[in-house]
């Protein structure tokens, strides 16, 4: 099988359809109503702005939706959370959903492999006044969370972490990052229904990227739940996977 990631194949992704749309509902007048009548009218005037810029993107399929940012941020205030951590951020939806959401002394430390992507939503990120709550650091992930674990005071010290990068790695980060959450803390990890790709038949003409990373969300899932009742209570949630450290 050829392997296509993400990051080879922009105008596929942005062209693909046999998905549907990103909501579960997989009926695009629901999601739509759903849309005009809850998510937009209440989404603050620069998540808009950020939203239409990243419309504009050839990757624009990576966004996190609007409803998505607005569930994170009532879980974010839920949690009463001030010190974030944010794996993948592309232009950055969910982060500005997670600054806003955050108290004015709060922090979220957030890494990509891509400064560009961060740097096309950073001037709204900015105009929005939340900037300084945002540690941003370009590289991948994985070495950059094996440095922060070899700090002890790094530990447990995170309330919220949110991981929406390269799907074949959410085995490596959850290994991590349940070192840095604390406990009563949460795990956010997106897309792990992959967009409905999971129930898919085995026939199903699904693109190569999809297959291919469809087999490491499962994975996860199925780890989460092996794990359920030990370190941590795992919910399955319409954006991915939410756990909750309790142990
Ligand atoms: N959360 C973002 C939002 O709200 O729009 C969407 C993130 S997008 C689905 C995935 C991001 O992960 C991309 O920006 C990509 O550059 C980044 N990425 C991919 N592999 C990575 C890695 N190994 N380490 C860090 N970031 C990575
Ligand atoms: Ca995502």
């Amino acid at each position: 099988m050829t392997v296509i990631k993400e990051e080879q194949q922009p105008n596929q992704i942005a062209g693909h359809k046999e998905l549907g749309h990103k909501s579960l509902l997989q009926s695009d007048a629901l999601y739509q109503y759903i849309l005009e009548t809850s998510v937009y009218p209440r989404e603050h005037e620069s998540l808009k702005e950020l939203r239409e810029l990243t419309e504009k993107h050839p990757w624009n399929l990576m966004a996190t939706p609007p409803d998505e940012g607005q569930l994170l941020g009532m879980l974010l205030k839920l949690i009463n959370a001030k010190n974030t951590m944010e794996i993948g951020v592309f232009t950055g939806y969910s982060l500005l959903s997670t600054a806003l959401a955050l108290p004015s002394d709060g922090k979220i430390l957030a890494m990509d492999v891509n400064r560009e992507y961060y740097e096309l939503g950073l001037p709204v990120i900015e105009k929005a006044g939340v900037a300084h709550k945002i540690d941003f650091r370009e590289g991948p992930a994985l070495p950059l969370l094996d440095v922060l674990i070899k700090n002890e005071k790094n530990k447990g010290a995170f309330d919220f972490i949110y991981v929406d990068a390269d799907k074949d790695n959410y085995l490596n980060y959850h290994k991590r990052v349940i070192e840095l959450v604390k406990l009563g803390g949460l795990i956010g990890y997106d897309n792990t229904l992959w967009n409905g790709s999971v129930v898919a038949p085995p026939d199903a003409p699904l693109m190569d990227y999809v297959k291919y990373y469809r087999d490491f969300v499962m994975e996860l899932t199925k780890l989460l739940h092996l794990i359920q009742g030990s370190r941590f209570a795992s919910f399955p949630l319409v954006m991915g996977y939410l756990c909750r450290r309790i142990i």
